[in-house]
Parts: structure tokens; C-alpha cells; sequence
């Protein structure tokens, strides 16, 4: 049984879920741990790839809500992949993963990513139409609709990009 460690970033704006998202995946294991002087939680989950692979994420989740703007270079530094979460709630957060993901790409270059599209529970107040998503997707990106407070498609999230970084 061979383990890899891979570091992987939560990025979007502030409240989107990114914290929601990684303690819902996390969550019944055991490591939990602040690093309060540079405003990162990190986190971490073994996941099994295979009988013979094992992958541990370690899970960065920026604290705060200046998103990527002062500490950008030592956030990511390192990082294999990335999840980028937008609230369907809110549409300007979608933008902002736009940039964001520009603003990433620019800091790591093409690393794998998944895009999110978080709080699926509130479909009431969802502000994304499926043209806007369908064209980004026909970009070649990767889109999943995830509740972090249902689970909907939060494992399948991190073991999708898991695979995509090995
Ligand atoms: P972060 O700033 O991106 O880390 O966002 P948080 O994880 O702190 O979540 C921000 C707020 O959104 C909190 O009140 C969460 O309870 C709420 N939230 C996060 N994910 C979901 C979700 O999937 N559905 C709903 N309804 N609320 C969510």
C-alpha cells in the first residue's frame, strides 16, 4: 500500500461554503488544525484510490474574506489542484471565481480544478442558469452542484479532483 500527500485549495469568496464543504468531507476523522498566524485551517483526509493507493489530501482552506489578495503567493504554494466554489445563491460569486481561477492559474499555472457550485439545497434562490454553466463547461472545466449542508455531492467533489491530481 503505497500513500501520496497532495495539497489541495479551497478558493472562492468569502461565504460561498469553502469551510462548510471541507469539514462536511472531513468530518468522523480525526486531524483538525489551525494555523491562526498566516489565517489558514488546514485539514486532512486519507482517501483510498485503489486496494494498492492510498492519497492523503491536505486540505487549505483560507481564512478570513480577502479571498486570494494578500496572501496569494504563500497559500498556494505547493498546491497539486484546487476546488473553486461559488454560492448558486449568490451570481457575483460566480464572477469571482472567474477571476479567481485566472488570478490562480497565473500564481501555480494549469493545475486540475474542479469548480462548485455550492448551496444546491437552495434552488429557490439559485441565480446560475444552465446556459451560464454549459458554456463554461463546454471550456473543458469540470462543474459539480454540491450542498455542503445536504452532502450532495461532496465526497464524489474531493474524490474527483483526488483522482484528477494523481
Ligand atoms: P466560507 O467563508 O467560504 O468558508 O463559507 P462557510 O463555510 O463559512 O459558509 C458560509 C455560510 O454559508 C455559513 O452560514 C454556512 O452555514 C452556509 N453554507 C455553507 N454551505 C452551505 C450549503 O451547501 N447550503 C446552505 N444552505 N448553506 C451553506
Amino acid at each position: 500500500m503505497s500513500t501520496v500527500q497532495k495539497k489541495i485549495c479551497m478558493i472562492g469568496d468569502f461565504s460561498v461554503g469553502k469551510t462548510s464543504l471541507v469539514s462536511r468531507f472531513v468530518k468522523q476523522t480525526f486531524s483538525d488544525k489551525y494555523l491562526t498566524t498566516v489565517g489558514v485551517k488546514i485539514d486532512t483526509k486519507m482517501v483510498a484510490i485503489n486496494a494498492e493507493k492510498n492519497v492523503k489530501l491536505i486540505l487549505w482552506d483560507i481564512a478570513g474574506n480577502d479571498g486570494l489578495t494578500t496572501t496569494t503567493t504563500s497559500y498556494l504554494r505547493g498546491a497539486a489542484g484546487y476546488l473553486l466554489v461559488v454560492d448558486g445563491t449568490r451570481r457575483p460569486t460566480w464572477n469571482s471565481a472567474l477571476n479567481l481561477q485566472q488570478a490562480v492559474a497565473a500564481e501555480i499555472g494549469e493545475k486540475p480544478f474542479i469548480m462548485l457550485l455550492n448551496k444546491a439545497d437552495l434552488i429557490n434562490e439559485w441565480e446560475l442558469d444552465t446556459a451560464l454553466i454549459e458554456a463554461q463547461r463546454a471550456k473543458g472545466w469540470t462543474i459539480l452542484m454540491t450542498s455542503a449542508k445536504t452532502g450532495d455531492h461532496v465526497e464524489e467533489s474531493f474524490l474527483h479532483l483526488a483522482m484528477a491530481v494523481l
